[in-house]
Order: C-alpha cells, then sequence, then structure tokens
C-alpha cells in the first residue's frame, strides 16, 4: 500500500512546499523500497516557521493569552484528534520506521496519554510567594520560553515529538518540529492533528529536513529561546555548542549503553524476559536499551540460556509482515554499523551465543538476527559503545560492588534495571548507580508522569512529568514594596 498521508511542510497554519521547491523520499525498511516523497525544508523555510512561532508566542497574542483552561481544552482536541487518526499513524510509522505495528501502536498510545496528562497541567502551572525581609510583597511567576525547536531522531518517530511538543505547549510555548530525514512522515500528523485541532496559526510548525541544513538552522536561529532536542550524544554536543552562541536553553536526550543487573536469587524467568525485551524491541534501536547484561557468575548459564532460547524464538517481521516481533533496522547505513559492531566484537573475543548476522531467510529489508554475545569484558567496544542495534554484550560478575563498579564503568547513565528479590539489595544497587532511572524487576519502563533522562553523556534536563514543566517555562521574581 502506498503512502496517501500528508507530504508539505506545516507553517504558520498552511500546508506549504519547500521554498526552492526540493523534495525527497523515504524508504521502508522491511522492503528497501520507496515508500514517500515529502518536500524538504531549507533554511528559509526553518526561518518562516521560526517567525510564525514567534509571532504566535509574543505577549498578548493569542496562545499565550489563552486561559489556561482553554489551553488545556485546545491539547485535549488536539489529543483527539491524534487518536482519531490512530491507525493511520501506526501503519505510515510501521512502513517509515521498519517498526512492528504493535510496538508503532505503544508509541501512539504513550503520545495521547502524553498530551492528556499535559492538557490537565496547563491551570496548575504556579508560581510561589516569597518570603523576603521588610514590609514588602514577593513572588514568582512562571512564563513559557517563547518558540520551542524540537529536534527528533528517526528510532521514536512519532513519540519522542510527542514527549516533548505536549509539555512545551501546555505551558504556552510554540513549537517548531523537525523530524529526522530518515523517518519524517509521522511529524505531519501533528501538524494535522494542530489543524484540526484548531490550534492558532504558528503554534505547531513542522518542517521536515536534514539535520545539517533545517535541523542545523533551527538550532542556531535567534529568536528560537529553547530546544529540545533528542539523539546521538555525538550531534548533541554540537546542537549545545550551537545553541551556547545565543545563550539558548537546550534539553538533551542522548544515548545509553544501560546494564540490566541480575542477581542470583531474582526470578531468572521473569529476569530472561526482561532482558530480552530491553534489548530486542525496537530492534535495539532505544537510547534506554538495557544493551549490557550484567549477570552474577553463579546463574550466568541459565540466564544466558534462558535469553538466547527467547531471541532464537522471536519472529522477524514489519509493517507489512503481520506476526512480527522484530522488525529491520532503520536504513542501510544503520544495517552497515550494527553488522561491523558484531564483526568488532568476534575479533575483541567475545563468544556468540547466538545470531551474529543477517537471517537466512529474508530476502530484502534491513534484518538483523537478534544477537547475544559472551564472554565480554567491559573494555570491549561492544560493551562501551552503543550499538543501536539487536545485540546483547553479557558480562559476569561475582559480587554486588563490581556489578555497581561495572554498571557505572560507562561515559553514558542512562536506565539501568536490577533483577533481585531483596529488598535491601535492590534499593542500595539503585542509589549507587549513577543512573537517570532505574527499574526494578520490570525493563525498560516509562510513564508521562516520571521524569526521562540521563546522567553523564547521556544528556542534560527532563522530559515528562513535573519536571518538564520547569524545562518549558522560566522564572520571573517580582517585588512589590508595600511602604
Ligand atoms: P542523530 O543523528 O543525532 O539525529 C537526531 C536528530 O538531529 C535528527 O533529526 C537529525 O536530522 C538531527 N541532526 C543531525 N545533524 C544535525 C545538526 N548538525 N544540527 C541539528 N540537528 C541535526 O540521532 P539518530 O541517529 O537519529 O538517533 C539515534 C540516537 O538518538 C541514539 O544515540 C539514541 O540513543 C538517541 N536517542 C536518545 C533518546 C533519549 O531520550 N535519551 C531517545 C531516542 C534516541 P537527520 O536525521 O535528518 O540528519
Ligand atoms: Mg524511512
Amino acid at each position: 500500500m502506498s503512502y496517501t498521508g500528508p507530504t508539505d511542510l506545516y507553517i504558520d497554519g498552511e500546508w506549504t512546499s519547500a521554498d526552492d521547491g526540493e523534495t525527497f523520499t523515504t524508504e521502508d525498511p522491511a522492503t528497501e523500497e520507496p515508500y514517500a516523497t515529502v518536500a524538504e525544508a531549507s533554511e528559509a523555510d526553518v526561518d518562516r516557521a521560526v517567525e510564525a512561532a514567534h509571532d504566535a508566542a509574543e505577549r498578548g497574542a493569542e496562545w499565550r493569552s489563552l486561559d489556561p483552561r482553554e489551553r488545556g481544552r485546545f491539547l485535549e482536541s488536539f489529543a483527539d484528534a491524534i487518536e482519531d487518526r490512530k491507525d493511520e499513524i501506526v501503519r505510515v510509522e510501521s512502513r517509515d520506521n521498519g517498526k512492528t505495528p504493535f510496538e508503532a501502536t505503544l508509541d501512539v498510545d504513550m503520545v495521547i496519554d502524553t498530551v492528556r496528562y499535559y492538557a490537565g497541567w496547563t491551570d496548575k502551572i504556579e508560581g510561589d510567594e516569597v518570603p523576603v525581609p521588610g514590609d514588602r510583597l514577593n513572588y514568582t511567576v512562571r512564563e513559557p520560553l517563547g518558540v520551542t525547536g524540537h529536534v527528533i531522531p528517526w528510532n521514536y518517530p512519532f513519540q519522542l515529538a510527542g514527549r516533548s511538543l505536549a509539555p512545551a505547549l501546555a505551558c504556552g510555548n510554540t513549537a517548531v518540529l523537525k523530524p529526522s530525514s530518515t523517518t519524517p512522515l509521522s511529524a505531519l500528523y501533528y501538524a494535522a492533528a494542530a489543524d484540526e485541532a484548531g490550534l492558532p496559526d504558528g503554534v505547531v510548525n513542522v518542517v521536515p529536513g536534514r539535520g545539517s541544513v533545517a535541523g542545523n538552522r533551527l538550532v542556531e536561529h535567534p529568536d528560537v529561546d529553547h530546544v529540545a532536542f533528542t539523539g546521538s550524544t555525538g550531534v548533541g554536543k554540537g546542537v549545545m555548542e550551537r545553541a551556547a552562541r545565543n545563550v539558548t536553553g537546550v534539553t538533551l536526550e542522548l544515548g545509553g549503553k544501560g546494564p540490566n543487573i541480575v542477581f542470583p536469587d531474582a526470578d531468572l524467568d521473569a529476569a530472561a524476559a526482561g532482558c530480552h525485551y530491553g534489548i530486542f524491541m525496537n530492534a535495539g534501536q532505544m537510547c534506554w536499551a538495557g544493551s549490557r547484561l550484567l549477570v552474577h557468575e553463579s546463574v550466568h548459564d541459565e540466564v544466558v540460556d534462558r535469553v538466547v532460547e527467547r531471541a532464537e524464538s522471536t519472529p522477524l517481521g514489519s509493517g507489512i509482515d503481520d506476526g512480527g516481533r522484530m522488525g529491520p533496522v532503520v536504513s542501510e547505513s544503520h544495517h552497515e554499523e550494527v553488522l561491523e559492531y558484531i564483526e568488532t566484537g568476534r575479533q575483541e573475543g567475545a563468544t556468540v551465543a547466538t545470531g551474529g548476522g543477517v537471517p537466512d531467510e529474508k530476502d530484502a529489508g534491513y534484518f538483523i538476527e537478534p544477537t547475544v554475545f559472551t564472554d565480554v569484558t567491559n573494555d570491549m567496544t561492544i560493551a562501551r559503545e552503543e550499538i543501536f542495534g539487536p545485540v546483547l554484550s553479557v558480562i559476569e560478575f561475582s559480587d554486588r560492588e563490581e556489578a555497581i563498579e561495572i554498571a557505572n564503568d560507562s561515559p553514558y547513565g542512562l536506565m539501568a534495571g536490577i533483577w533481585t528479590t531483596d529488598l535491601e539489595t535492590a534499593h542500595s544497587v539503585a542509589d549507587y548507580l549513577d543512573y537517570g532511572m532505574v527499574s526494578i524487576n520490570e525493563f525498560p519502563v516509562t510513564q508521562p508522569q516520571t521524569p526521562f533522562g540521563g546522567f553523564k553523556q547521556s544528556g542534560n534536563g527532563r522530559e515528562q512529568g513535573t519536571e518538564a514543566l520547569h524545562e518549558y517555562t522560566q522564572t520571573k521574581n517580582v517585588n512589590v514594596n508595600l511602604e
């Protein structure tokens, strides 16, 4: 089935082609066939979008001046409009990214929940009264930042766009959304939903385009007041540097190399199921993947056997191939990168317990076998670098201290998992982990209500929960002399 959804840029409430007429074509990674051709935003298009967002964010402009409850109702309508398109978005996301319909459904549901969650916050963003000396009234007001720029990666194109868009809009900001040029389609459904919900012109703008052109311009534009960037640590560092030239704030959601730590007293079946899901979901293309399995030596073989058994019985398929539980990786170049990492793992002396290549049964598509490496040490490339594919590195430990040391010995600090039935072990280890998120006896898990973000080179700032309300507002302090 061919693509029949939106293909234009969405700027200031209008669907428009790129100013130089450029387009680009995306590919279905499960078939290697072209899927859709969409407008490609130039720097001038990004400037138009930022200008529209800037006008819509000004003091006195409709969105900013709305009764907060009214803004909440708009966001409810926005969520309704997304929900009305759910089946179509799931189909499009599956074809554009390669993820299974099951996975795409989880993503769209998460967005609907997130938008509704923030719709409820619009009239609860409160300031404080500050007790100061003297005869004075001193209070704080939380104001929107203005224009927020959202730069989104290809692994969860729809879900990650909604994650930062919802709180930004709830706080009264306007937005320019730049999806990845690898997976630009689902972002256009935010434009369609904003249009249908009647959001004022300029509040939501969507500009698919190249990172090096449209993304770069958005990040360094002087009228962008905050950048929400989700992507690789390398690109994130450059984004932070360029935003700094205008002293623009950034939220960075970057890479990870998450450990799942399995203690001998754990429910080993549950641990194996969680560790399998935590690396093979979304074909391992997850910032918060549990890509390192740290397992106690006394249960190593038992846990590895169970994970391998699950890996070998994972049906491979995609959006057009019903019944698949793991899709292809997103593109030809990424396919090559992941296979190179597997080769490096072999060369550095790790053992392939299962997988390790391209599945025989597929004659098209960027599929990779679910791969488990044993005999991994934490200094190997496959234990240090984010592979961003279906590759699990198993490392043995002999006591709790060693497990914590290996877990924390990483440039990243996004999500860690702990598997144990002992309460003291669970909380003590959680306390010692240098990770922004720790999950005990399930992995991975997040909710619209819980803060999402990492320590160290996994980023800064937090999405989701009440913390995002602070990311997308700024504090004004007002002092009144009452004498
Ligand atoms: P990426 O290459 O860093 O790209 C992310 C986004 O930045 C894309 O929209 C990309 O556009 C754009 N971009 C590229 N160069 C740019 C530049 N010079 N200026 C401004 N924008 C630029 O990341 P990816 O490969 O798409 O995604 C995978 C990475 O995302 C992984 O490292 C993963 O861990 C991370 N991630 C983190 C989280 C989190 O919440 N912490 C969640 C998901 C993914 P183009 O694609 O068009 O080049
Ligand atoms: Mg694609």
